[in-house]
């Protein structure tokens, strides 16, 4: 039997109705529009074309959006007095720095001038922190893993001793997943370009991320049957069938592992929307709180 197969559109679509409710609920009984602020620096048409999208999807719920635009030799101290102007800005709820920075930037440096109550997208260091920690809890959680997160719960995953696999580390994906799946009770094993026998790992994981950037990478004869897979990793391959001549792939090679896995998220239309979701939700829960709402 095939997996079943998680559809991060549709769960987005149904979260977004729902937090349109409730920013024009916010509007009608507080006065308040959420607001969110961007900040790109350098030239990169990937990274515009994100903020655009995000810009789209906040217009789309009613949350209104700002974006301040930075050259790509722009200095450590520009981009900090941009985010400081956004820190003190009342109007402003959320503030989002579009990553990667420019080189010559301090990213993590950059990241901490975000004061904590508008860091929606959950970078600021003392956030990450509290994710680690016993008992502490960070104000906002990073973006995609806490769409993973949703998503897991909303396919009914139950975490709590199971093993989970995170393929990848990073500070945006990897690191913060496991984190936040040992919070919920995981025994959770991270992987990166050092672990030896993947495979074997692989083959233990209930549950498995993927979010390595490697495209097709995990390998259906490693899957354990019945696994729950997220597929983070967003990627273009060669497809000459294809009228553009690519197509995205996730890091796994889905065709052959949703014969194996219990469930796999799609790539595209898995992860993706789910990030842009959360952003949306984070940028709303900050404006709730600025007038005494939500904890
Ligand atoms: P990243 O910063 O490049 O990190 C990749 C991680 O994978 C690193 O920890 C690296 O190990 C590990 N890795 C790479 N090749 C490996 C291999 N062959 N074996 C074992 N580990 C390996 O990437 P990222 O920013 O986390 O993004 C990962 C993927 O998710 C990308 O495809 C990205 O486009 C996608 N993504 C999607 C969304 C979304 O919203 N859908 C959001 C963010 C990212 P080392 O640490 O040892 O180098």
């Amino acid at each position: 039997m095939g997996a079943r197969i998680l559809d991060g559109q549709a769960l987005a679509q149904g979260l977004q109705a729902t937090l349109a409710r409730d920013v024009a609920r916010l509007r009608e009984e507080h006065g308040v529009v959420p607001r969110l602020a961007a900040l790109l620096a350098g030239d990169d048409p990937a990274s515009a074309q994100y903020v655009r999208m995000k810009r789209r999807a906040c217009e789309k719920v009613g949350i209104e959006s700002q974006t301040r635009e930075l050259g790509s030799d722009s200095g450590q101290q520009e981009v900090e007095q941009a985010l400081r102007a956004f820190n003190v800005d009342p109007a402003i709820h959320g503030i989002l720095v579009q990553l990667p920075l420019p080189p010559q930037i301090d990213e993590q440096e950059a990241l901490a001038q975000v004061s904590l109550e508008k860091d929606v997208d959950g970078f600021h260091p003392l956030h990450i922190g509290q994710l680690a920690m016993k008992g502490r809890a960070p104000a906002f959680a990073p973006a995609t893993p806490s769409g993973v997160m949703v998503m897991l719960e909303n396919a009914g995953v139950d975490l709590a001793g199971a093993h989970a696999v995170v393929l990848g580390r990073s500070n945006i994906v990897g690191l913060p997943l496991a984190l936040m799946l040992q919070k919920a009770n995981a025994t959770v094993t991270l992987c990166h370009s050092h672990t030896r026998n993947l495979p074997g790992l692989v083959r233990q994981a209930d549950v498995l991320i993927a979010a390595l950037g490697r495209p097709l990478f995990v390998q259906a004869e490693w899957l354990k049957p019945g696994v729950a897979i997220i597929d983070v990793g967003t990627n273009r391959i060669e497809d000459p069938s294809s009228k553009r001549g690519w197509r995205w792939a996730g890091d796994v090679d889905f065709e052959r592992a949703r014969q194996v896995a219990g469930v796999i998220s799609k790539v595209p239309g898995g992860v993706g929307p789910m990030t842009i979701t959360m952003l949306l939700q984070h940028t709303l829960l900050a404006a709730q709180r600025s007038v005494g709402l939500q904890a």
